[in-house]
């Protein structure tokens, strides 16, 4: 075991040395004009997918600044994506026959078991959502492709009854097949009362109530393993322009032409003075040591605050050992030092580049603010969803960054400096961590 893990640390870094060691990026050249248009809508994109005030409030430390103006010279050659994992077993086909039993509509009974809820990010109205990556050209009796994501990020589901496919999420929608119960489909996006579904390598719709998320594998129990990254580090890059310091930047996601530096320096608190790297490594030593008593394996990101690893460096830590999940902790910060409160962040599922993880991220983060908020009595400001930030950009597992209070606030800054507070903390997000992982298991068993 122990082997195992000095061999995962040395591939580990001997990745980042390759990230440090890579020759600067090729250049070529972009108008200027057009760079900023990109970064503009960036940023519009994220203003508009969020609410009023609360989000205002809720823009974390870290990535405050507005994106760095893009490179005068852009790279063409893109950092290397970290490897996909392998699908996993594509889903048992059914019967080539139609089944014996055909009530190809659902049972107007309710089954006797309770259906699993997926918990809908967004609850919709059925017929009303269009899949992300649909064509809308596409005529009502086409079925949709499948979207290009590994199978292995995605859920595995099957059916509690025979269940009809359809083309659309409707009732009235052409029907693709009907399948008997116990078929496994892939789930791609809740909507509801209808979900997106892969089986046949195309985008199908099924009623939500008829399916159930398949129990994981009992010998993977106990073995889920958690990659926590304390926010930011003790010495940073000055923020001095791309232009002045290109080493000092990174791409905000994989191929993106928006830099950031590499890794902020983070706030600090208004009262104590303390720096927000010294509260996320505090934090996340308590949080480690909460998962390893559940039966979790754990991997830091940093165990001191003197390490040089930009946002992406980690990221691609966490994708390379293959996370189940990727906690990422901060301090928030604000103009305002009446702002209190926790949030969490995930990708929007318009997300270019991880969109695919949106279902597993949101519900992550939607569990562990709830738990750490009720952990702690913090006041929940949810989830918000960004895809402006190379910390969640870069990621190819489930990932949240869990902004667990205001350092700007004189009370709250108090309170994430007490150790009695920090404990509560790491409690809350662990029992987040549990109810995600629960929220897997197949209720019906
Ligand atoms: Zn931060």
């Amino acid at each position: 075991m122990k082997q195992k893990w000095i061999v995962f640390l040395l591939a580990v870094m001997l990745m980042l040395s390759a990230c440090q060691n890579a020759p600067d990026p090729a250049q070529t050249s972009v108008p200027e004009e057009s760079r900023t248009q990109e970064g503009s809508q960036a940023a519009a994109g994220t203003l508009s997918g969020i609410g009023d005030i609360i989000t205002n409030l809720s823009f974390p430390a870290e990535e405050t600044q507005a994106p760095t103006q893009a490179p005068t010279q852009a790279p063409t050659q893109a950092p290397t994506e970290p490897p996909t994992q392998p699908p996993t077993q594509p889903p048992t086909e059914p019967p080539t026959q139609p089944p014996t039993q055909p009530p190809t509509q659902p049972p107007t009974e309710p089954p006797t078991e309770p259906p699993v809820i997926i918990v809908p990010p967004t609850p919709t109205e059925p017929g009303t959502t269009q899949p992300p990556t649909q064509p809308p050209q596409l005529p009502d009796d086409q079925p949709y492709d499948a979207p290009d994501v590994p199978l292995s990020q995605l859920w595995k589901v099957k059916t509690t009854d025979s269940l009809n496919l359809r083309l659309r999420p409707s009732a009235t929608a052409a029907r693709f097949e009907a399948v008997p119960a116990e078929t496994v489909l892939y789930l791609y996006e809740d909507l509801g009362e209808w979900s997106a579904v892969i089986y046949k390598e195309k985008l199908l719709y099924c009623s939500s109530a008829y399916i159930t998320l398949m129990q994981q594998d009992p010998s993977e129990t106990g073995s889920k393993l958690i990659v926590i990254d304390a926010g930011h580090q003790m010495h940073t890059p000055a923020d001095v322009g791309y232009e002045n310091n290109p080493a000092a930047y990174e791409p905000d996601g994989p191929g993106s032409e928006i830099y950031k530096l590499r890794v902020s320096s983070g706030t600090a608190g208004v009262v104590s003075r303390r720096p927000e790297y010294e509260i996320t490594l505090e934090v996340a030593l308590r949080l480690q040591a909460e998962l390893e008593y559940r039966g979790y394996r754990v991997y830091m990101i940093r165990t001191t605050n003197d390490v040089d690893l930009s946002n992406a460096e980690r990221a691609q830590i966490a994708n390379q050992l293959g996370a189940d999940a990727f906690i990422r902790l901060h301090c928030n910060s604000f103009t305002d030092p009446e702002a209190s409160g926790a949030l969490t962040l995930c990708q929007s599922k318009e997300n270019p580049y991880n969109a695919h993880l949106y279902a597993k991220s949101r519900m992550l983060s939607e569990r562990i603010v709830s738990n750490l908020c009720a952990a702690t009595g913090a006041r929940n400001q949810g989830v918000t969803e960004s895809d402006t930030m190379a910390g969640i950009n870069w990621c190819s597992v489930p990932v949240s960054i869990v902004e667990m209070g205001f350092m700007s606030n004189p009370d709250e800054d108090a309170l994430l400096c007490s150790p009695l507070y920090q404990q509560k903390l790491a409690y809350g997000m662990a029992n987040g961590i549990d109810s995600y992982f629960a929220s897997q298991a197949d209720l019906g068993q």
